[in-house]
């Protein structure tokens, strides 16, 4: 008895957990200032066709702090999402792709490049989301199927029926759907047919080990195959390697994204890529 509570002590003074403490309450606190210090930036990840055309990007928030240097989004969103900071952050995040689309719709080579941006469960829930998103559309005078929304499986967990009336009114004026990291999550067949869901993205997580491990095969496979028979069109994130891209191919999907066609960069040498 008095062991184990000994170690419970022990682990509870264990340094490296107060120092991750320590981190989260930094974190959270300048967090609240990146904003208006305008530390944030989009970066852009290409997403291409079987014939490596470009048919699309992700926008990727970056945090660059002077003082912690760049703090991974993998970090930071989490938190935001918990405090709430995700909504003044999501909303920054529309309006800079909305910009972005602006001037892509001005040249050639860009004007039919649809944008993907994700969208935190909490956002999507907040009263006034879609006049937000019509808004910024109609301000910075963007075509809607222009803008693509990246939701995860997360927004299944809460308030469903509110979620879907709102996405089903962004879609009645053009915009476009598509599902994170599928299969990496809670994820109701029941309700995936209820989204008006233009896309599925399969997970990292599958594509990684494709080569090697048949259940992911299988898995994928799957997926596919039910997203062909629903209608839905199918990305793959996370391609690395033309092996990878060769098997997703055969069975079927033919939009990549992935360090294989271009890792996310700034929109300067994402306009030069493009170039
Ligand atoms: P996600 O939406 O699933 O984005 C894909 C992540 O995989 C990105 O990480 C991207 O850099 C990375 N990635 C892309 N291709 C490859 C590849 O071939 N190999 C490997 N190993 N990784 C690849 P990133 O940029 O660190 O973003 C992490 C997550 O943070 C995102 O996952 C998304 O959930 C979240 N996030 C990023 N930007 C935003 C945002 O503006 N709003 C919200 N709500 N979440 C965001
Ligand atoms: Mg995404
Ligand atoms: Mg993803
Ligand atoms: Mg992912």
């Amino acid at each position: 008895q008095s062991k184990k509570g000994g170690r419970n002590q022990l682990s509870f003074f264990d340094p490296s957990m107060q120092q991750s403490v320590i981190k989260r309450a930094t974190l959270d606190a300048e967090l609240h200032r990146a904003l208006e210090r305008q530390e944030f930036r989009l970066h852009y990840q290409i997403q291409v066709d079987a014939w490596r055309q470009p048919i699309g990007a992700e926008a990727l928030i970056r945090w660059y702090h002077p003082e912690l240097g760049t703090v991974s989004p993998a970090e930071f969103i989490p938190l935001a999402e918990e405090t709430g900071l995700i909504l003044p952050i999501g909303q920054w995040v529309l309006k800079t792709a909305c910009q972005q689309l602006q001037a892509w719709q001005d040249k050639p080579h860009t004007r039919n490049l649809v944008l993907a941006v994700n969208i935190s469960a909490k956002q999507i829930r907040q009263k006034n989301f879609s006049t937000m998103v019509l808004a910024l559309l109609e301000k910075y005078q963007v075509t809607p199927h222009l803008l693509k929304l990246e939701i995860t499986e997360s927004v299944l967990l809460d308030d469903v029926e509110d979620t879907i009336k709102t996405m089903l009114s962004l879609n009645s004026i053009g915009i476009r759907f598509s599902m994170d990291d599928f299969g990496a999550g809670y994820s109701s067949l029941q309700y995936l047919k209820r989204l008006p869901l233009e896309q599925l993205k399969i997970d990292r997580s599958f594509v990684q080990d494709l080569e090697n491990n048949s259940s992911d095969r299988t898995i994928v496979r799957t997926i596919i195959t039910m997203a062909q028979s629903l209608n839905i069109d199918v990305i793959a994130e996370g391609v690395e390697n033309e092996a990878q891209r060769e098997l997703l191919q055969n069975k079927g999907c033919i939009h990549y994204q992935g360090y294989l066609f271009g890792k996310p960069v700034d929109i300067e040498q994402f306009n030069r890529f493009l170039e």
